[in-house]
C-alpha cells in the first residue's frame, strides 16, 4: 500500500508529569476539547497518529474527496468570530479547503504547542491505584492523565478487505482513507477501483477524466443525489452570516443537526403526482434534504420504495446502455445505506473508458500481479484504488488495547457488541470519554455541532468534577444496559436496520451485527444529556 509519508516518521518524546486530560486524536473533535479545556486552566495534551490536525480530512486527500453536508453547516459554531470570518468558496468545500480550515482553528487558537503528532497510542489502561490513565505508544514511551478522552473518529479505521493475492499486485495500490500527501495522477493509466460507496462515488468522475481505462468493480450499488455543488456568492455568504445564530438554532431543532426543511406529510398520503413533484423540486436542490420530503420515508417500506423508484428512474434517464443503468440501480431501501452525494457520478458510466463489472453475485476472485480477477476474468491494471470503506465507530477504539478497572478488556466488554452510556463513557472505565461514540447520534447527523455538542458536555463535566473535588466519574452498568436497550429499541423501528450496512458493523467480517449510533434524534439526544448533568449525572457513579 503506498502510505503517507508521514508514518514513517518516529514517535515524539512524550511529556513528563501528569496531565489532567489527554485526549487522543486531532481532528475536529480533538481540536475542539483541547481549546475547551485549556480555557477552563486544565492541564491538556493531544496525541495524533497524523503529523498534522484535521483526521479525516487530514488522511482522505482522494481525488473529489468533499463534505456532503453543505460548509456553511459543517463548521464549528462555538467562535462567532471564527464563523464571521472564515468563508467557504463553495456549496459543497473539497478536501484541501476543509483541511486548510482545521488548520486555521489550530493556528487561530495557539492548540499546537500541546499537540503531539506522529504519535501512536497503542494502548490505554487504568491504574486504579493513583487514579490515572496510563497511555502508551507502540515504542513503549507513556504518560500519565486523570481523564482520557477518545477523539479518535467514528470513520478513521481504513477497511482493507483480506483480498486473496492482495500482496502479490505489482502495480499501485491506494486507499482513499489512506491516500499519499502527494499528488496522484492517473494519466494514460488502467485503474481498478473496489467500492461504490460515498468515497467512490466522489472519486470515481475525476478518475475516469483522468485514466486510460477505468474498471469499477461493483458489489452493492448505492442511491447518489446530485450535489448541484456551486461556489458561494458574496451575498450568500454574506445573508448566511447575518443571520449564523439562527441557522445554528433552527438545525439544533432537526433530527439531524442539518438547518433543511423536513416535510411533516407522510408520501403514501400524497397523491403521486404531487409526490413526484416535491421529489423533483428536491432533486434540483440537490444534497442530503432530499429524504426529508416525507416523514415516512425511513419507517414505511412501501413509502420508501416511492423515492427509491424516483432515484431508479433518473438513474436509467442518465445512463445511455440499459444494462449498466440496470446495474446502477440499487434495488435496497434508499437511506439505509448513507445517502451518496455526486457530481457526475452516473453520467460517468457513459464514458467508454469506464467499464462497470458487476461481483455482487461472485465476489473479488483474487487480485494478481497485474490485476483484478472476476469470475475467471483477469482485469490487466496499473492501479487499484480501494474505496472499501472503514470499521465504523468501533474501529478506532478496539486498535487500542483499552483496559478499566481490574485489567478489563473494551475489545472483551464490546465482544458482543459496543455497550456504552449515551456513547460518552463505559461502566468499568472510570475517567473514560468518547466523543461520537457508538450509542450517540454521530454519524446520523451532521458531525460538526455533534462534536461540539460532547465535547461541551464532557467540558463541562470535568469542571462540575473539579468544583464538587471529585476526582472520578463512570456509567453505572444499570444506565448503560438501559441506555442500550433504549438505542437497539429505537434501531429496531426504523428500516435502517434491514440493509448490511457499516451502521451495524456487516462490512466487516466477524464483527456483531448491532445498530451502532442513536437513531433518536439529536434534538432528544441533547435533551437526555442536559437531563442526565442537571440532575448531578445521573447514571453515573462519582467518586
Ligand atoms: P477524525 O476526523 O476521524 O479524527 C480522528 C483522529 O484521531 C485522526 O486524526 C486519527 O489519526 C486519530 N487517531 C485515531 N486513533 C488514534 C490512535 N490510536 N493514536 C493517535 N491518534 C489516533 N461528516 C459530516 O457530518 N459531514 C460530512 O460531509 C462528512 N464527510 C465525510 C467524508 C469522508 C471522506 C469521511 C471519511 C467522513 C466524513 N464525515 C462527514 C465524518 C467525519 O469523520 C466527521 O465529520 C469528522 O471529521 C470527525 O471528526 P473527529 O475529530 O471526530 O474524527
Ligand atoms: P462504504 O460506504 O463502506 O463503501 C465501501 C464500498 O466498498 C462498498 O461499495 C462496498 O460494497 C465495497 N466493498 C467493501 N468490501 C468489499 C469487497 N470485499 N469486495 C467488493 N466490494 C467491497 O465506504 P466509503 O465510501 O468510504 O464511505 C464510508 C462513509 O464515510 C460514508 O458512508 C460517509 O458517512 C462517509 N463519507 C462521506 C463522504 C461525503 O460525501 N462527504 C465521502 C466519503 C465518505 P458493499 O456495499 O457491498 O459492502
Amino acid at each position: 500500500m503506498t502510505q503517507p509519508q508521514v508514518q514513517a516518521k518516529r514517535t515524539e518524546t512524550l511529556p513528563k508529569g501528569n496531565f489532567d486530560a489527554v485526549i487522543v486524536g486531532a481532528g475536529f473533535a480533538g481540536l475542539y476539547m483541547l481549546h475547551r479545556l485549556r480555557e477552563m486552566g486544565f492541564k491538556a495534551r493531544v496525541l495524533e497518529a497524523g503529523s498534522g490536525v484535521g483526521g479525516t480530512w487530514y488522511w482522505n486527500r482522494y481525488p473529489g474527496a468533499r463534505c456532503d453536508v453543505e460548509s456553511v453547516q459543517y463548521s464549528f459554531q462555538f467562535s462567532d468570530a471564527l464563523q464571521q470570518d472564515w468563508d467557504w468558496s463553495e456549496r459543497y468545500a473539497a478536501q484541501p479547503e476543509l483541511l486548510a480550515y482545521a488548520n486555521h482553528v489550530a493556528d487561530r487558537f495557539d492548540l499546537r504547542r500541546d499537540i503531539q503528532f506522529n504519535t501512536r497510542v497503542s494502548r490505554a489502561s487504568f491504574d486504579e491505584t493513583a487514579g490515572r490513565w496510563v497511555i502508551e505508544t507502540g515504542d513503549g514511551a507513556r504518560v500519565t492523565a486523570t481523564h482520557c478522552i477518545m477523539a479518535t473518529g467514528c470513520l478513521s479505521s481504513p477497511n482493507m478487505p483480506a483480498f486473496k493475492g492482495l500482496e502479490t499486485f505489482a502495480g499501485e495500490r491506494y486507499h482513499t482513507g489512506y491516500w499519499p500527501h502527494e499528488n496522484i495522477d492517473f494519466t494514460g493509466k488502467r485503474v481498478a477501483m473496489i467500492g461504490t460507496g460515498s468515497s467512490a462515488v466522489q472519486s470515481i468522475p475525476i478518475i475516469a477524466g483522468q485514466a486510460k481505462q477505468l474498471f469499477v468493480f461493483q458489489r452493492t450499488p448505492n442511491y447518489a443525489i446530485p450535489a448541484h455543488n456551486a461556489p458561494l456568492t458574496p451575498q450568500y455568504r454574506r445573508a448566511i452570516k447575518a443571520d449564523y445564530a439562527g441557522l445554528r438554532e433552527r438545525a439544533r431543532k432537526n433530527m439531524t443537526g442539518i438547518d433543511f426543511d423536513y416535510s411533516d406529510a407522510a408520501a403514501l398520503e400524497t397523491p403521486p403526482d404531487e409526490r413526484a413533484r416535491e421529489y423533483e423540486t428536491r432533486w434540483q436542490r440537490g444534497g442530503l434534504s432530499f429524504l426529508g420530503a416525507y416523514k415516512d420515508l425511513m419507517v414505511d417500506q412501501a413509502a420508501n420504495d416511492t423515492a427509491a423508484e424516483f432515484v431508479r428512474a433518473k438513474i436509467r434517464e442518465k445512463v445511455r446502455d440499459a444494462r449498466v443503468a440496470e446495474l446502477l440501480a440499487p434495488k435496497n431501501t434508499i437511506g439505509c445505506k448513507r445517502l451518496c452525494i455526486d457530481i457526475g457520478y452516473y453520467e460517468t458510466f457513459n464514458r467508454p473508458n469506464v467499464s462497470l463489472v458487476d461481483v455482487s453475485e461472485s465476489g473479488i476472485e483474487a487480485i494478481t500481479q497485474q490485476g483484478v480477477k472476476v469470475e475467471g476474468r483477469e482485469y490487466k491494471v496499473d492501479a487499484i484504488v480501494f474505496a472499501t470503506g472503514f470499521d465504523a465507530m468501533t474501529g478506532a477504539l478496539l486498535k487500542i488495547d483499552i483496559r478499566g478497572k481490574g485489567g478489563l478488556s473494551l475489545r472483551e466488554k464490546w465482544r458482543e457488541g459496543p455497550r456504552t452510556y449515551l456513547g460518552l463513557g463505559m461502566a468499568g472505565f472510570p475517567n473514560l470519554f468518547t466523543i461520537t461514540g457508538p450509542g450517540s447520534p454521530s454519524v446520523l447527523t451532521n458531525m460538526l455541532p455533534t462534536i461540539e455538542q460532547h465535547v461541551d458536555w464532557i467540558a463541562d463535566c470535568l469542571g462540575y468534577l473539579r468544583d464538587h473535588g471529585l476526582a472520578r466519574i463512570e456509567p453505572s452498568e444499570q444506565a448503560e444496559q438501559d441506555w442500550g436497550a433504549h438505542v437497539g429499541e429505537l434501531a429496531g423501528r426504523t428500516l435502517r436496520y434491514t440493509c448490511g450496512s457499516w451502521y451495524l458493523g456487516v462490512n466487516i467480517p466477524g464483527k456483531p451485527r448491532v445498530f451502532m449510533p442513536y437513531i433518536g434524534g439529536f434534538p432528544r439526544y441533547i435533551e437526555k444529556c442536559s437531563e442526565v448533568a442537571g440532575k448531578g449525572y445521573e447514571g453515573f457513579l462519582l467518586g
